[in-house]
């Protein structure tokens, strides 16, 4: 079974990992972490007073994060013994996670319901339903866990406690 799996630098998303190392996929199956480096740079004043060389050397920094973040994520879930490979894209998320399913033929699309752009009192980030609604593809989408309020208090070490930490310190952020 091809499982492509869709990875920023969110917390939720090293929760994601987690879970995909935590289930029993079928003999022979390979999942591949893939990174999408957003490359739109909004035009703003600030930005405007930066030169290209600036720019590029910023994403160039992004793209050395993106590897180290999905290199760990693989090589954590080649130790809970899933055969993982790493993949990086630059450009739009939406449109390249998919693309990606569709080019490698994936079997199924594992996105967290939450990621960096997702606001939490939606049931899914604009990414993540973007996926959804455009794969050809089974997609999985790992939901983040929604604690009340109170529990929340009395829970807080086990909640709280960061996925990242659990997969060797994955908090970088793309
Ligand atoms: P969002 O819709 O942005 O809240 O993110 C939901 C999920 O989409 C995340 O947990 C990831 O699984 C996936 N995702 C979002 N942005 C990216 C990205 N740049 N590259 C790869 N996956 C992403």
């Amino acid at each position: 079974m091809k499982i492509l799996l869709a990875v920023d630098g969110s917390e939720h998303s090293a929760k994601t990992v987690e879970t995909i190392g935590s289930l029993p996929w079928p003999s022979g199956s390979l999942v591949r972490v893939l990174s999408v480096v957003d490359q739109v740079v909004t035009a703003t004043p600030e930005v405007a007073i930066f030169s290209a060389a600036t720019i590029e050397a910023e994403r160039d920094q992004l793209l050395r994060t993106t590897d180290e973040l999905t290199t760990r994520f693989a090589h954590w879930l080649c130790s809970t013994g899933v055969v993982a490979e790493t993949r990086i894209r630059r450009g739009d998320p939406k449109s390249l996670i998919v693309e990606e399913a569709e080019e490698w033929r994936a079997d199924l699309i594992v996105v967290g319901s939450h990621g960096h752009t997702g606001f939490k009192q939606w049931l899914l980030g604009s990414v993540a339903q973007s996926i959804v609604s455009r794969a050809s593809c089974s997609v999985y989408v790992v939901r983040e866990r929604r604690e009340k309020q109170s529990a929340d208090k009395s829970d807080k070490s086990e909640v709280a406690e960061p996925a990242q930490e659990r997969l060797g310190g994955a908090a970088a952020g793309s």
